[in-house]
């Protein structure tokens, strides 16, 4: 009897045993809990550490698509869109918004008079025009696109507390160049309230890494080649708490008579950016940043994008020129490993 209590007791004991063996393997370290989404007109991507994970994938889902709807100018009824109708309607009228999509817009701004206007968020028109995000891509005629160049103007946003307002009638304010970004940091905001100390998210070409991995080791970003197919890399960018973020004439396009029309627009002449540069990436402390400067420095080019980056402290780039070399900043050295299986490419010493 005393002989079968001590088995019992022994077999509790091993059930309980494994339990907090299973619980602390499935929550804690080893294996990560993945999840995959489309939103904001791409693959969303997430891995992360620790017991909450699932919960804060689910929330981060919800957070994604609210972003989205908000900020999209692809949908009516969404914030961004009322400031729009409101443009085209009653001009003058303020418009009050939610503090999130004022902090983009803020962003955006002050990234357009950083940029000189090379990102602009006002460039709605033309990006309407052109179709390419919405799925209607056409070459607009030229005098169509001298007219709606008028309409791109970013000293004419101007914004006060929560409200703002757009001055010429017709004039589209577009986030799709920093929304994505803005969306990586409130992702990252949801994980760390969750606890979550080891996590990353891609939402199509913009990552963000939060913590380190349960090893001790940094995230491997890979830099996607921008002339091979999905995945084949051109290097690998290793980081902890960093937004690693990329654009390129390779993620949206279509072709005519054998030209790429890209959807990186230049607010100077109303066409696809072309000012030598095929992709950038960078890499900093919030995706936001990131986001506005990877598309930014796309439309000034490797000379004019390097020094708007080096006059902003604490940003890295990598620049990819149409020629097929690579730069980068100095502060990547350490960080970036090129490895390019298509031999095609040939890194240039850092700047
Ligand atoms: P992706 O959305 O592919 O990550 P980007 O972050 O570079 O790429 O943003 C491109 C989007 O930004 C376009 O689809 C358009 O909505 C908008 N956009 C295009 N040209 C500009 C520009 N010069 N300034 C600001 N936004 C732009
Ligand atoms: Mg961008």
């Amino acid at each position: 009897m005393l002989r079968k209590k001590i088995l019992l007791f022994l077999a509790a004991g091993s059930v309980l045993a494994a339990a907090v063996w299973f619980a602390y393997v499935n929550t804690s370290s080893s294996k990560p809990v993945e999840g995959q989404t489309f939103s904001m007109g791409t693959i969303i991507t997430q891995r992360l550490y620790g017991s909450n994970a699932k919960k804060a994938i689910e929330e981060a889902n919800i957070k994604i698509k609210e972003i989205e709807n908000k900020m999209t100018i692809n949908n009516s009824g969404g914030l961004i869109n009322k400031l729009n109708d409101m443009s085209a309607e009653h001009n003058g009228e303020w418009n009050v918004l939610d503090n999130e999509t004022v902090y983009v817009l803020e962003k955006a701004k002050k990234y357009s008079e950083l940029s000189g206007g090379a990102f602009d968020v006002t460039v709605g028109p033309l990006v309407k025009a052109w179709g390419i995000i919405s799925g209607n891509p056409r070459i607009p005629p030229a005098d169509e696109i001298n007219r709606l160049l008028k309409l791109v103007d970013y000293k004419s946003i101007s914004i006060q507390g929560s409200s703002a307002k757009l001055i010429l009638p017709g004039q589209i304010a577009d986030l799709g160049g920093i929304a994505k970004g803005y969306a990586g940091d409130a992702v990252l905001d949801i994980y760390r309230k969750n606890g979550i100390k080891s996590a990353f998210v891609n939402l199509g070409g913009n990552v963000v890494a939060l913590g380190k991995k349960p090893d001790g080791s940094t995230w491997k970003i890979g830099i996607q080649n921008p002339r091979a197919e999905n995945g084949k890399y051109l290097g690998i960018v290793s980081v902890s708490d960093k937004a690693v973020v990329s654009s390129g004439d390779y993620e949206r396009f279509f072709e005519r008579d054998g030209k790429r029309y890209h959807h990186i627009l230049d607010p100077k002449t109303g066409y696809p950016a072309d000012s030598g540069l095929i992709a950038t990436t960078i890499v900093c402390g919030l995706s936001v940043d990131a986001d506005a400067l990877s598309t930014a420095s796309f439309v000034l080019g490797l000379e004019r994008g390097m020094k708007l980056v080096e006059s902003i402290g604490e940003v890295e780039a990598i620049f990819i020129t149409k020629d097929k070399k690579l730069y980068t900043t100095k502060g990547l050295k350490d960080i970036f490993t090129f490895s390019d299986e298509s031999k095609e490419f040939e890194y240039v010493e850092k700047r």
